[in-house]
């Protein structure tokens, strides 16, 4: 039985986490759960689920949840803050995490879990982002593995496990939707607002990865997450668009076969496989409907109009400091966003202005990490500051 701590267990990752162990409780037990902002949906998951863990975002939080538990005969016990959260991603009980918190947020209890030797299930692709050489290097030394919840990289990690031989591999292609704007002129970009960029046509997801998918820094994230999991250099790295949403990624081998993954666009399925894995189990979902598809369409992603895409495969070629700059940088230009304070097109000019101002240099300690997400935080805002 896999016994399971759920980092971020009331975000749209791990409600559809909990909807497939709820299908199958003869294979799973929930050890713990997590959240940050919804104590009722916790409180919830934690009536139905029976953690012996919650962890809360504060002490404020904390005393509300355990006045509420008090109400029910639940022996949970309720922890809050990052100690919570490394609690329950290492403890010695737990054989799974779910790394589901959004952000660099995720960045600590991912490592704390790999320095355990847990099995990863890897939903966090910031944290792969800021710190993939690390990560990689803590789970061989642990006996930690991750398997990818990611569709893109779940796709390529089932096609992988059965022919993974790195000689024979050609290139890898994720396929992108191109979010809600794909059919924008890079003109129009200018006068999206939050709500558009926030409605996106194939998934429904959080806040972050939503803007994230409109502006395809979502994409480009992914293509730095998959350099570090599937160790590939950047030019075996492509983005095909795929508006459809059924074919998760390819994996081209040197022969002229190209291997896939094809499912609806409902993250259970990923999910699933990540958490029955090496088995399948059911998750709940239908299987593609081939006769209900009109067509599948491909095609080559603009650059000039997903800038952000161009600034991740730039900040791949120029190394870890500038992948973790771009990404603090891209997390305060989506909350300048979200408030009203930049409009769309400005979400990669600052970005890129952060970029011009970081240095080249190895990074090798978590220490040199938070450090550089620091900074690049803080000049990110002054940049912001003197925009507005
Ligand atoms: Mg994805």
């Amino acid at each position: 039985m896999k016994v399971i701590s759920i980092l971020g267990s009331t975000g749209s990752i791990g409600r559809s986490t909990l909807s497939v162990v709820d299908l199958h409780p003869e294979k799973f037990k929930i050890f713990a759960l997590s959240g940050f902002n919804n104590n009722d949906l916790l409180l919830e998951q934690a009536i139905k689920f029976k953690p012996s863990f919650i962890v809360t975002k504060n002490l404020f939080s904390k005393k509300i949840l355990m006045d509420k538990l008090k109400d029910t005969k639940l022996k949970t016990e309720v922890l809050y803050g990052d100690e919570g959260y490394t609690f329950i991603a290492s403890h010695e009980k737990v054989t799974t995490v779910v790394a589901a918190i959004t952000g660099s947020a995720g960045l600590i209890s991912t490592i704390e879990a790999a320095k355990n030797g847990k099995q990863i299930l890897l939903a966090n692709k910031e944290s792969m982002v800021m710190a993939g050489e690390l990560i990689n290097k803590i789970c061989v030394e642990n006996n930690s593995t991750l398997i990818p919840v990611d569709s893109e990289h779940n796709a390529i990690f089932q096609v992988l496990s059965k022919n993974s031989d790195s000689e024979e591999i050609k290139k890898i292609i994720l396929t992108a939707s191109g979010g809600p704007f794909r059919f924008h002129s890079l003109k129009n970009l200018q006068k999206v607002t939050v709500e558009e960029a926030l409605n996106h046509p194939n998934w429904k997801m959080g806040k972050k990865i939503s803007i994230d998918s409109a502006t395809m820094m979502n994409k480009g994230l992914e293509v730095i997450e998959a350099s570090h999991l599937f160790r590939l250099g950047i030019k075996k790295i492509e983005v095909v668009m795929h508006p459809q949403s059924i074919i998760h990624s390819f994996v081209e081998y040197i022969d002229g076969s190209s291997l896939s993954q094809m499912g609806s666009p409902d993250m259970r399925v990923p999910i699933a496989y990540a958490l029955g894995y090496p088995n399948r189990i059911t998750s709940g979902v239908e299987g593609v409907l081939l006769d209900k598809l009109s067509s599948l369409e491909f095609y080559k992603p603009d650059l000039k109009k997903f800038r952000c895409l161009d600034l991740c495969y730039q900040a791949l070629a120029m190394g870890d400091a500038h992948c973790i700059s771009l990404n603090a940088s891209n997390e305060i230009a989506v909350e300048a966003f979200l408030s009203g304070k930049i409009n769309f097109i400005q979400i990669p000019e600052l970005i890129e202005k952060m970029l011009l101002k970081t240095e080249v240099m190895n990074v090798n300690s978590v220490e040199h990490i938070l450090e550089l997400d620091n900074y690049a935080r803080d000049e990110t805002n002054k940049i912001l500051n003197k925009t507005l």
